[in-house]
């Protein structure tokens, strides 16, 4: 395949030390892909610099038949990027091919009718003899950096608010999972002007090191750890740049006396495996009401020893391995340091599947206390701890207390209960009775470490265009 870089109109190798990409379910190398030079990175800035005043010049019916084509190419190409997508991060197939490409398309199609009609206050006369209005435009060239979790989904969340607004972008994939980026740079020079978008590869210490330094740079977007994030802002906060976070999370799972524990088993085997735990909003840290406790991990034991994976025929898999031997080498030492305490029972799971690839089976971690690292840190991997609590206020407490604030959930039958915890959680989403659910239409991002700014709906426009009052005097 293609393994060049996209800068302007052209494609072009890149010069630098290549990265091995390697296939998760064997460990074998799929292929290299050589990294960006930092002439080659200046040059991708550049063109998305070039092209910045005609494209943000643009209507925004304009730009919205450009998202539109992108949808309909990823809809015509849905097998070929769920192949490749399945086959660079080991996710099964029918998770890529039914779940991811079919909410990527949505999401260029979300934008192309939300750039159309995005809402503004009214111009009008807040002065005697002066009339105001506001404007909203974008920001400029945009630095847009992915992880290795979702690739296409986390470009799709990216470029469509970005290019919609009016922004141009110089996108970067994660190091490890850049085949389908590369791909949809094939497409994406076929269907839209120069230098609109431009793709280069390599390492965050370099590549992404280099973008978010750029003084060309108007704003970076990043979806990455924690640490990350701090590097963002530090170099942001040299050159003011905007930023836009989305950092990891440790989503909390308050299951009341009163839940429908069926429903929440069925709920944590779906929510908290999904894609192999590798996600920021996994349901990982179950706070269980003390009537429920003991039923609760019962019925999650048997259900997550159930959870098939590894098999030659993909289509019975529910989930994959990890991205990597470092990434299953960071679970299993989570899991390790857990099992060391006396209060912690590993109830299904706990070790390194053997044989080939990144596996790691689905874990129950049960007995965790509020304090324990299990608890508090992001494991990013298919384990699942869960913790006693025996009063409302403490389930809320223990919930709240923690360094991340991204997603959360509530199970009970009592409404009023439900909505009260809603309100007191301090997380960029709560679901009730459910978890896990996106829809284009509703924001996704943080709180507290998890950062800011939101992926996805109306708000993501919001933070990739800037408001403007111009005002009148006459
Ligand atoms: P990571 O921070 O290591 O890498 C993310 C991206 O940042 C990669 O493209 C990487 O090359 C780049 N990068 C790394 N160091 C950099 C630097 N110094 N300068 C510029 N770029 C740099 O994260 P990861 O391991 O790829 O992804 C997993 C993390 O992402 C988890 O913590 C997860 O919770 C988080 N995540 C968050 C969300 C969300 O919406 N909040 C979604 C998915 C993943």
């Amino acid at each position: 395949m293609d393994t060049r870089l996209l800068i302007g109109s052209g494609f072009e190798e890149g010069t630098e030390t290549p990265e091995q990409v390697l296939n998760p379910r064997t460990g074998e190398t799929i292929l290299e892909v050589p990294e960006a030079s930092s002439g080659q990175i200046d040059r991708a800035v550049q063109a998305a610099s070039t092209a910045f005043g005609s494209w943000s010049r643009t209507t925004p019916a304009e730009r919205s038949a450009y998202l539109l084509k992108i949808a309909d190419r990823i809809e015509k190409e849905a097998d070929d990027f769920a192949a490749l997508e399945a086959l660079n991060c080991g996710k099964p197939i029918n998770a890529a091919r039914n779940d991811e490409i079919p909410a990527i398309v949505d999401c260029y199609r979300f934008f192309a009718g939300a750039v159309r009609c995005t809402p503004a206050s009214a111009a009008g006369e807040y002065m005697e003899g002066f009339t105001s209005m506001i404007r909203r435009d974008p920001i400029g060239v945009v630095a847009s950096i992915a992880p290795w979790n979702y690739p296409l989904m986390m470009m799709a969340w990216k470029l469509a608010p970005a290019i919609g607004g009016g922004n141009t972008v110089v996108f970067k994939p994660s190091e490890q999972t850049p085949l389908t980026a590369l791909k949809l740079a094939t497409i994406l020079a076929d269907i839209l002007p120069e230098g609109v978008v431009n793709v280069v590869t390599g390492r965050g210490q370099t590549v992404g090191s280099a973008l978010i330094n750029h003084p060309k740079v108007d704003m970076v977007s990043i979806t990455g750890d924690v640490a990350t994030g701090k590097k963002v802002l530090e170099a942001a906060a040299r050159s003011v740049k905007r930023t836009h976070l989305e950092l990891g999370g440790k989503a909390p799972v308050i299951v009341y006396d009163d839940a429908d524990i069926s429903a929440v088993v069925e709920g944590l085997r779906a929510f908290g495996y999904y894609n192999a735990g590798q996600d920021c909003t996994a349901a990982c840290r179950i706070y269980a009401g003390d009537k429920v406790y003991d039923n609760l991990v019962a019925d999650l034991t048997s259900e997550v020893s159930k959870i098939v994976y590894a098999q030659d025929d993909d289509a019975q898999n529910e989930i994959g391995p990890l991205i990597s031997q470092r990434q299953r080498d960071r679970v299993a030492s989570f899991v390790q340091r857990a099992s060391e305490h006396k209060h912690v029972e590993i109830t299904t799971g706990g070790a390194v599947h053997g044989g080939n690839g990144f596996y790691y089976q689905p874990t129950v971690v049960a007995g965790a206390l509020q304090e324990d690292e299990i608890v508090r840190r992001e494991v990013f991997g298919p384990v699942v701890s869960v913790t006693r609590f025996s009063d409302v206020e403490q389930a809320v407490t223990w919930a709240n207390d923690s360094d991340y604030g991204l997603a959360s959930s509530v199970w009970t039958k009592d409404i009023s209960r439900a909505m009260k915890t809603a309100a007191a959680l301090r997380y960029g989403c709560t679901w009730i009775n459910t978890h896990f659910m996106l829809v284009n239409e509703m924001p996704h991002g943080g709180l507290k470490q998890s950062g800011y700014g939101k992926d996805m709906s109306l708000y993501a426009l919001e933070d990739y265009t800037a408001v403007r009052h111009v005002m009148i005097a006459h």
